[in-house]
């Protein structure tokens, strides 16, 4: 990690103002699944044990209209569950861009913590106004980004307030980069890819990107679907994307045997959980109003062979309609493989969102190396992007 962190600079007295990713999904005022603020934790623990003068959250949390207030995405009841976890007071800002509320803040002791409301609540956020960030950097001395999953976004609060005082990476983005960028620039080889989920065009270029770097990426979910088409299987009623055929074909004519897929899989006469179902070799076609909604039973050993061999192993994207049990075979038994791989040395690497959401279904997050906290920034440094969140922050 090229980038400073939270270890390289002296937080003693300072305010600091801390981007983290407190985007957590809240049902009738409860959070329901609160692992991203769990992953913050360590960050804001060492920032503490610094003894600032303060320490100034902000995040953003769903998609309310661009800057218009809406109590459904207030981060109140993340202030009050942090406040349990730090074991301290949390304040919150309801109204953090008035002049009351940043002296109100300047006044508090020393050693405070406070959140700010939704930094989507406010006009310029995700056009990363510059006016904007100059009013969040009223809060801070020193900027710390801890959001990963926020870091492929350049908004006020990730990548113009950054440009504003000195501003470092917090330990969870410190992980993420590290665990993320070491699996494709440097890995220990053989390097595999599991590639699912219900679009090639969404993945292309990850596909792309990890056709030169890995050495085997294997296919699964959906995407297969368009793959299979273009080797000129007719696929019935299933998930096909008719303008991403040409650009699977070009793929499986570049990539050779690098590119593994699906030598069987499970198709159904309907889109739902109690759909009949059966199990049909991928040489053959899918017949009329059936689709395929699931890897079958040879392709997960097939896969698990050519996995047992790998050293470091990148995983993105379910196998199959995996919020159905019956079409979650696949991507459960996919999580079990690299589980028991993980015991036995193997780097496994879990990019963000539904892959992340599949592994903890399956009960198995501490039986990972690394599990993203980020969908779609996980997505994009698999592609070989640079975040601009991160780039934005100052060199060691
Ligand atoms: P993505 O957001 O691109 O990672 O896609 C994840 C979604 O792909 C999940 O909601 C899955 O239900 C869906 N998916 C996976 N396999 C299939 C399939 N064979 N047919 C339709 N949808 C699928």
């Amino acid at each position: 990690m090229n980038k400073k962190t939270i270890r390289d600079v002296d937080l003693r007295g300072q305010r600091v103002l801390v981007r983290v990713d407190f985007n957590v999904p809240i049902e009738n005022g409860h959070i329901t699944d609160d692992t991203r603020i769990v992953a913050a934790l360590p960050t804001l623990n060492a920032i503490l044990d610094q003894a600032p003068q303060s320490m100034v959250l902000m995040s953003h949390l769903g998609r309310p209209k661009d800057g218009v207030p809406d109590p459904k995405f207030s981060l109140k009841p993340v202030a009050d569950a942090l406040s349990a976890k730090l074991n301290r007071p949390v304040t919150f800002v309801a109204e953090p861009l008035t002049d009351a509320a940043v002296e109100m803040v300047a006044a508090l002791p020393a050693g405070s913590v406070v959140l700010l409301e939704n930094t989507r609540f406010f006009p310029g956020e995700t056009k990363n106004s510059p006016e904007l960030a100059a009013k969040f950097a009223k809060y801070g001395t020193i900027f710390v980004n801890d959001a990963f999953g926020s870091a492929h976004r350049a908004h006020s609060s990730t990548e113009a307030v950054a440009k504003l005082m000195p501003a470092v990476a917090g330990l969870l983005m410190e992980k993420e980069l590290t665990y993320l960028a070491s699996a494709l620039d440097n890995p220990q080889r053989p390097l595999m890819a599991i590639l699912g989920g219900a679009k090639v065009s969404d993945k292309i270029k990850v596909i792309e990107a990890l056709l030169t770097k890995a050495d085997k990426v294997l296919i699964g979910g959906g995407m297969a679907n368009t793959f299979l088409r273009a080797q000129g299987r007719q696929m019935g009623a299933s998930l096909v994307e008719a303008d991403a055929i040409a650009t699977a074909e070009g793929l499986l004519a570049r990539a050779g045997d690098k590119l593994m897929l699906p030598v069987d899989g499970v198709i159904a006469d309907a889109f739902k959980d109690d759909a009949n179902t059966q199990i049909i070799p991928t040489t053959q076609d899918v017949p009329d109003g059936w689709q395929m909604l699931d890897i079958g039973p040879a392709t997960v050993e097939r896969y698990a062979e050519v996995l047992s061999t790998a050293k470091t192993i990148v995983w993105n994207g379910p196998m199959g309609v995996f919020e159905m049990s019956n079409f979650a075979k696949g991507t459960n038994a996919i999580a079990q493989t690299l589980a028991a791989l993980t015991e036995k040395g193997a780097l496994t690497i879990i990019g963000g969102g539904d892959s992340a959401a599949a592994v903890a279904q399956a009960n198995l997050e501490d039986k990972m190396t690394h599990i993203s906290t980020g969908g779609g920034a996980s997505l994009e440094l698999l592609e070989g992007q640079e975040l601009p969140g991160v780039v934005a922050l100052n060199d060691k």
